[in-house]
């Protein structure tokens, strides 16, 4: 294949917009941010799922309160009930006013664990409640961090595309300047092993790092100007400059 020095060339400045490509691309695939966004949004489903738990006992205990004080207020009516028949002087047999005197002991009895049940339940509800409170502050607090790394993260990127385009838009420019064939040489080298063309600087290719046989170097001398050279180590296209030792 043949291509002027100076197409040729520019196959140096595309490779390097091509690298500054991968770098961005690289940057964009590991930003920190990434995988702070993970564990937080992990944190925050664990926090949620702990939120409905926590919410669903306060919520039974909420019933439970209702109930046992309803319970409460079925045996104080009783009680009540059996005080006024009692304070009305129509029980007068004594049999019936002792067994009438036991029932409203006994529902006082009642009355008094019952209440017991419902200050137990408080004080469960209330710490229940507290626990809500406390596991919906940490999950909303979770999602502002979080909100504030998707933030961090969204400036980063959006950063990322501003340098994407511009490389993008130099390397267009560039492309048209070098001839087709030569571009989807160079293009196929690109895509098998990342970088397509290198520099011979000083007797060494610059794609491999490796020095080249004075054999080579002498094939190299003795080769047009004009003809596509290619690095016997590591099969990128190799370009020579003022540079190359030669
Ligand atoms: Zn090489």
């Amino acid at each position: 294949m043949k291509a002027a020095p100076a197409e040729q060339k520019r196959l140096l400045d595309l490779a390097e917009l091509d690298s500054a490509a991968d770098r961005l691309a690289h940057r964009r695939r590991t930003l920190p941010e990434l995988a702070e966004i993970d564990e937080q949004s992990k944190q925050f489903a664990q926090l949620a799922t702990q939120v409905i738990a926590a919410e669903t006992e306060a919520g039974d205990l909420a019933r439970e309160q209702t109930k046992a004080e309803s319970d409460v207020d079925t045996v104080r009516t009783r009680a009540e009930r059996d005080q006024k028949r009692l304070d009305s002087g129509m029980v007068t047999s004594p049999k019936d006013l002792s067994s009438l005197q036991s029932e409203i002991a006994s529902l006082h009895r009642r009355q008094g664990d019952l209440e017991e049940v419902v200050l137990e339940i408080m004080e469960r509800r209330e710490a229940a409640d507290s626990k809500v409170t406390d596991l919906i502050a940490k999950r909303d607090e979770i999602a502002s961090t979080r909100g504030a790394a998707e933030d961090r993260r969204d400036t980063a990127l959006a950063e990322i595309d501003k340098e994407a385009a511009d490389v993008a838009g130099r390397r267009s420019g560039v492309a048209t300047e070098i001839p087709a064939d030569l571009l989807a040489l160079y293009e196929k080298l690109r895509g098998q092993y990342g970088v397509g063309a290198a520099m011979l600087h000083g007797g060494r290719c610059m794609g491999c790092k490796v020095t080249l046989s004075i054999a080579d170097m002498n094939r190299i001398k003795a080769a047009p100007h004009d003809e596509v050279l290619r690095c016997e180590e590591c099969r990128r296209i190799l370009v020579r400059t003022p540079e190359s030792g030669i």
